[in-house]
């Protein structure tokens, strides 16, 4: 048996999938002309598949911090914090993300996936306990095969289930951590926050919160899910991204917990990984400016938002959530997802695609994440030429003519 043999079912699907036409996972962007454009294969695209909510990617102001810093501090830190120290920008961000979430420490991630494997697998051990959403992100999932604890994973969205669990491990002396998302990624569907937080108090159990895709984008100073439900105070770990709403890569865990700052020398994934360049930690500061002194992007974020959801759904889409930055249509069949996905390359829109085994319950989904970049043009454009897909895939239905009066 050769090394790749155990990925022959995946690489038959892949094969399959790539006769047929281009596939996802080869898109090339030859150039980017801003925050929602891009030339992809000679055409000029609107990306509606970055999760680039506030636009920020290409924000002046973050992109000359991170232009000065480069110049000033190099390409790299060339190691990792403890080996090397930190740069000054990495401890300022540090301070103002822990500001940011009214949180004593925060401690910045090289990428948001480890920031999550990293807290989680350090937090809890053999003997401890980790509840998890049944819909989580991979790096929560791989955070629980890097830990002894037990991993009992509860019904998606369902505080009930959650309660369930606890109660049965009600005589258990380890510690319980319950993992959820404030956004999940692939339906773009909101945790049940409040009620959560009140089975975790009730059940003595610690929390953190993944706000990857709702930090920028929710609250009333863009902090997330958690100030959204007025929870911010109960939580216990906040973990986030910088690749997202920032506009950049990194990721961070924010908390209240004294003895937070321990972890910098127990948590792998921190410990053992070149810490972020230092063009990044400055525009990453110069962007989570940004989310706190212009809240208009936000707004252009919801206008886009809401006027793309009630588009397609007016039109009979099936999706995944309500308004959300991620609106993700539901189809039948992982051909006539990849085939309209294709479709909509063609004709200049770039959107996601989630297939099955990596989306909830084996379901085909065209995920599109608006920005407050997008103009309505492109918000419009997409919509109609889904909609003139949908039609003719058969995803939705015919509209009826309306009666002669
Ligand atoms: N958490 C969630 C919920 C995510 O969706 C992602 C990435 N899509 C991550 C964590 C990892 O973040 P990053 O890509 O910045 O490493």
């Amino acid at each position: 048996m050769g090394i790749f043999d155990a990925h022959s079912s995946l690489a038959a699907r892949y094969e399959a999938a790539r006769a047929v036409g281009p596939m996802p996972t080869a898109v090339v962007m030859d150039r980017l002309l801003s925050a929602s454009e891009a030339i992809i294969n000679g055409r000029r695209t609107v990306t509606v598949g970055t999760h680039n909510y506030l636009g920020l990617s290409f924000d002046e102001t973050c992109i000359e911090a991170g232009v000065a810093a480069a110049r000033r501090e190099g390409t790299g830190t060339c190691g990792s914090r403890i080996a090397n120290g930190s740069f000054s920008d990495h401890v300022a961000l540090e301070r103002e993300l822990a500001a940011f979430h009214g949180m004593r420490h925060a401690m910045v991630f090289s990428t948001g996936y480890q920031a999550n494997l990293g807290i989680i697998s350090t937090l809890v051990g053999a003997g401890d306990f980790l509840l998890l959403d049944a819909d989580s992100h991979a790096s929560i999932y791989d955070a629980c095969k890097q830990t002894q604890a037990g991993a009992i994973r509860f019904k998606h969205n369902d505080p009930a289930s959650l309660d369930a669990r606890l109660r049965r491990l009600a005589g258990e002396p380890g510690n319980k951590l319950v993992v959820v998302e404030g956004i999940y990624s692939m339906l773009g569907d909101t945790a049940p926050l409040k009620a959560i937080v009140e089975v975790c108090r009730r059940h003595g159990a610690y929390i953190l919160v993944d706000e990857a895709h709702s930090m920028g984008v929710l609250g009333a100073r863009g902090c997330g899910l958690a100030e959204q439900e007025g929870v911010l105070d109960q939580v216990d770990f906040i973990v986030g991204t910088f690749s997202k709403s920032l506009g950049a890569v990194g990721g961070y865990c924010a908390s209240n917990h004294e003895q937070f700052d321990i972890l910098r020398v127990a948590c792998r994934p921190y410990m053992f990984t070149a810490s972020l360049p230092p063009a990044t930690a400055a525009s990453v500061r110069a962007a989570l400016a940004a989310v706190q002194a212009r809240p208009d992007l936000r707004e252009k974020l919801w206008r886009n938002i809401d006027r793309f959801h009630a588009a397609l759904s007016d039109a009979g889409f099936q999706l995944g959530a309500g308004p959300s930055p991620i609106v993700a249509v539901r189809l039948e069949s992982e051909e006539t997802t990849l085939a309209i996905w294709r479709a909509l390359l063609e004709g200049g829109y770039y959107v996601n695609i989630g297939l099955p085994p990596a989306t909830p319950s084996g379901e085909s989904l065209l995920r599109c994440a608006i920005s407050a970049a997008h103009s309505q043009a492109q918000i419009d454009g997409l919509s109609a030429l889904l909609i003139d897909l949908g039609l003719a895939y058969g995803a939705i239905p015919k509209p009826r003519l309306a009666a002669k009066g």
